[in-house]
C-alpha cells in the first residue's frame, strides 16, 4: 500500500567457468548429502551481510536482507547464532536489517530445542521467518510458541489467487489468522498487478516476486534501483 521497499532476500547461484550458472536445485542437495552446506550456509550468511553493507554505503535503501537457513545449520549448537552475530559485526550490518527464513519441516522436528535456538537467534535482534507457509504441516499450534515475526505464504497459493476460489480462501484465511497472532504476512511469488491488489486488498503487510524484481547480483540489483527501474 505504501509502495515501500522493505527488503531483499539473499538467493545463492553458482557460477560455472564451462556450465554456466548451475540451479541450486542441483547442488544444494548433494551438499546437504555431504555435509558441505555447513560451510556454503556460513560463506552465504557471510556474503548477504558484506553485499548489503556494501549496497547500503552505495546509497541503497537500509532495508532487511533475508537468508535462507538449512535443516544441517539450524540443528548445529550455537553455530549458526555465532556466524551471524560475527558477519554483523563484520560487516557492521545491523541487526535489525538481517532475517534468516526457515521452512515448516525444520521447525517441526524437535519442538522443544526450536524454541530455544529460535530464542537464542532472536536476542540477535534479527528477525526470523516462516518459509513457503502452507506447503508443510502448517500446524497452528507452533506459531503461537515460536518467537516468529513474519510469515510467508507460498509462492504456489499466489499464482491464481485470481481464478482459484480455494487458494483465494486458503491465502485470505492466513492472513486473518497470522494477523490474530500478532505475525507480520508477506505473499511470495507476485508477478502481476492483479496480484498485489488483491493482497492489498485483504491487507496482506508485505509482497515479494518477479512483479518487483527478478534476482540479479548484488552490483546490477544497484543499477536497477539508481536506475528507477524498481516499479513497486
Ligand atoms: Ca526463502
Ligand atoms: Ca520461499
Amino acid at each position: 500500500k505504501t509502495k515501500e521497499l522493505i527488503g531483499l532476500e539473499a538467493l545463492i547461484r553458482w557460477v560455472d567457468p564451462t556450465q554456466g550458472v548451475i540451479s541450486p536445485l542441483t547442488f544444494i542437495p548433494l551438499a546437504e548429502e555431504t555435509g558441505m552446506i555447513g560451510k556454503i550456509g556460513d560463506w552465504v550468511i557471510r556474503k548477504a551481510c558484506e553485499e548489503s553493507a556494501w549496497l547500503q554505503d552505495a546509497g541503497f535503501p537500509h532495508v532487511k536482507v533475508a537468508i535462507n537457513v538449512s535443516a544441517y545449520q539450524f540443528r548445529h549448537g550455537d553455530h549458526l547464532c555465532k556466524v551471524i552475530e560475527e558477519s554483523l559485526a563484520l560487516t557492521k550490518l545491523r541487526a535489525d536489517c538481517f532475517s534468516v527464513e526457515l521452512t515448516e519441516s525444520i521447525l517441526i522436528e524437535d519442538v522443544e530445542s526450536t524454541v530455544a535456538e529460535l530464542k537464542r537467534l532472536k536476542a540477535l535482534g534479527i528477525t526470523l521467518a516462516i518459509d513457503d507457509f502452507g506447503t508443510g504441516y502448517s500446524s497452528l499450534s507452533y506459531l503461537k510458541r515460536f518467537p516468529i515475526d513474519i510469515l510467508k505464504i507460498d509462492q504456489s497459493f499466489i499464482r491464481d489467487i485470481l481464478v482459484d476460489e480455494n487458494d483465494k480462501a486458503i491465502v485470505t484465511a492466513i492472513i486473518a489468522m497470522a494477523h490474530e497472532l500478532g505475525l507480520t504476512v508477506l505473499a511470495e511469488g507476485v508477478e502481476t498487478t492483479e496480484h498485489r491488489n488483491f493482497l492489498v486488498q485483504q491487507h496482506c503487510d508485505f509482497a515479494q516476486g518477479y512483479l518487483y524484481c527478478k534476482p540479479k547480483p548484488a552490483a546490477e540489483l544497484l543499477e536497477f534501483w539508481k536506475a528507477d527501474s524498481l516499479v513497486l
